[in-house]
């Protein structure tokens, strides 16, 4: 797979992830990893609602829009 975002600046770089949310392929530079607790109120130390922290890969354009709303 490759990176959606890179094919459209006219890059061909291969895609190391693909984003949960939209399900696009995206190259190191374009995804966000990101915990799950972030998202459930931005406790940095999780004590009682997970035990781990889940990652979520996404691409920028669905992790700007998700951070968005929160803000
Ligand atoms: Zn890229
Ligand atoms: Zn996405």
């Amino acid at each position: 797979m490759k990176c959606y975002l890179c094919k459209l600046e006219g890059k061909d770089t291969d895609a190391v992830a693909s984003c949960i949310v939209c399900g696009m392929g995206v190259c190191m530079d374009h995804v966000v990893r990101e915990e799950i607790d972030h998202w459930e109120g931005g406790y940095p130390f999780p004590a009682t609602k997970l035990k781990k922290t889940i990652p979520r890969m996404l691409c920028k354009p669905c992790y700007n829009a998700l951070m968005g709303g929160k803000k």
